[in-house]
């Protein structure tokens, strides 16, 4: 099949039987509910912009399976080339959408995977790598959407998976059958997993010999028997109810986060990427880690154009885009925002082949890039909240500007009345209304997920990353480097 369009992509996921609760209940019709429908016009972006001739070469690859053209989201990376294309690609659709478009995770596993399970079954003589070719070729030629879920609940984190005191606290093997295996447990913060059409499951972190259990990979479908999910919810979300109201603030598009629950979820050998291995969960970890952030390096810059294009509108409606302070805050904005970028590029042009034969991330570097992230977008948030002013939180409702209710002496309505007071620099109020609520969507709103909170805690919190820096940055090399010049034995 060629690729989808966003618009196949919809109807794809209507032929899911996914089951999805949110507030309490069993959503039907979750593909055009209000609160979801955003983050599912997204991952469309991911289709479209591969359809249109422009974009091209960022947004498709060829496969090495098949030499067919495929969406750049379900490629092994063939070289370092590539790796830069594809945070090129993820800045680009973070400048479209403003938000998290969801669709990497997928394949920052897929590369994750591939590697690893050659390793395994080096190893092990396993037929995992196989398995997992097959499965990929099939996400490429159907061009799916896979959620790579990573993320356990881990319940006390002082305590071994196998010595909790729930179970089912990470996910684990509960049944092994001849013909495949019965899991349980559940994944949290699953981004984009409700929109996903099939699930690749990792260990979520190194395991030991008693976590045997723990120490899983595969893949299923999202309406599998036993799967269910649980809706996320985000900041004023229950604004994206208000149709066609501005204080929605991005109006078309969102992210999405949802618990997934495997119920004992029976898999099949041929989607079984790891049963047991443990001491390849760590590698697995390590490369989908090291992926996902080297994967900030785009997106969050992409959100960050945005964010500063918004705050630069807002100056401009309030009539002080000529203030130097502001023209510098602007300056600074960028320079953070751009950093982050030359760290996403940076560790993708220092990538190397696994031996798998994809490539991968150098993982100090990918691990520096993230521990920028979780610090420069807050700084961005700063700066364009100084920028914006108080209104962006403290202005009234949609429906009072458009009130038709008489509050004045001289017939005055609240509509009219908001108009007058909000008005500024030669624009209409409208749109200074506009980017303001926009401005509180990316600062503090449903999109402060994916950019403020989620750049602090997603592809691993910040101490994840120090961990990784430590273990890569060579100290005793450096040591060595000041010894040779000081002639220190
Ligand atoms: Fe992609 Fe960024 Fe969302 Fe992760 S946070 S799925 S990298 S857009
Ligand atoms: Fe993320």
């Amino acid at each position: 099949m060629a690729l989808m369009t966003g618009q196949e992509y919809i109807e794809s996921l209507r032929k899911l039987k996914t089951r999805v609760y949110m507030f309490g209940e069993l959503v039907e019709n979750w593909v055009d509910h209000p609160i979801i429908r955003p983050s599912i016009n997204s991952i469309c972006m991911t289709y479209d912009l591969a359809q249109d001739p422009q974009y091209e070469d960022l947004m498709t690859a060829t496969s090495i399976f098949t030499g067919e053209k495929i969406n750049r989201f379900n490629h092994l990376h063939q070289s370092t080339d590539d790796l830069v294309k594809k945070v090129k690609m993820q800045r680009l659709l973070g400048q479209k959408t403003a938000s998290c478009f969801q669709r990497c995770v997928g394949m920052d596993s897929f590369n994750a995977v591939f590697s690893t399970t050659y390793e395994i079954d080096e190893a092990h003589g396993t037929n995992y790598h196989e398995n997992f070719r097959k499965f990929l070729q099939f996400v490429q030629d159907n061009d799916l959407v896979v959620d790579g879920a990573m993320t356990d609940p881990k319940g006390d984190r002082g305590v071994a998976p196998h010595a909790q005191k729930d179970p089912d606290m990470f996910v684990h093997v509960v049944e092994q059958r001849k013909d495949g295996i019965v899991v349980r447990g559940a994944k949290v913060h699953q981004t984009g997993s409700i929109n996903s059409h099939w699930h690749l499951m990792m260990p979520t972190q190194a395991m030991r010999e008693d976590d045997k259990d723990y120490a899983v990979s595969f893949a299923c479908p999202s309406d599998a028997e036993g799967v269910y999910m649980v809706y996320g919810r985000q900041s004023c979300d229950t604004r994206k109810m208000e149709e066609g109201c501005i204080d929605v603030g991005n109006p078309k598009f969102g992210g999405q986060e949802a618990l997934v629950v495997l119920d004992n979820v029976f898999i099949p050998n041929e989607y079984i990427f790891m049963n047991g291995e443990y001491e390849f969960s760590g590698m697995m970890v390590e490369r989908f880690a090291g992926y996902h952030r080297q994967s900030y390096g785009g997106c969050k810059v992409g959100v960050g154009d945005v964010l500063i294009g918004a705050a630069a509108l807002a100056a401009e409606y309030n009539g002080v885009e000529k203030a130097s302070h502001i023209k510098d805050k602007l300056i600074e904005m960028t320079h953070l925002n751009e950093t982050l970028f030359s760290c996403g590029i940076a560790c993708s042009c220092e990538g190397c082949p696994t031996k798998a034969g994809n490539y991968q991330i150098n993982l100090l570097l990918a691990n520096v890039c993230k521990q920028n992230v979780t610090r420069f977008p807050y700084e961005i948030v700063r700066l364009a909240e100084d920028i914006a002013g108080g209104l962006m939180v403290t202005m009234p409702a949609d429906s009072d500007f458009k009130s038709a209710t008489v509050a004045g002496r001289n017939g005055e309505t609240i509509g009219e009345i908001c108009n007058k007071y909000f008005a500024a620099h030669e624009v209409a109020t409208e749109d200074r209304q506009k980017i303001m609520r926009f401005l509180e969507n990316i600062c503090l709103g449903a999109a402060a997920v994916g950019y403020r909170t989620e750049s602090m805690h997603g592809a691993g919190s910040p101490q994840a990353q120090r961990i990784m820096i430590s273990r890569q940055g060579n100290i005793q090399g450096k040591k060595q480097l000041a010894k040779d010049i000081i002639g220190i034995e």
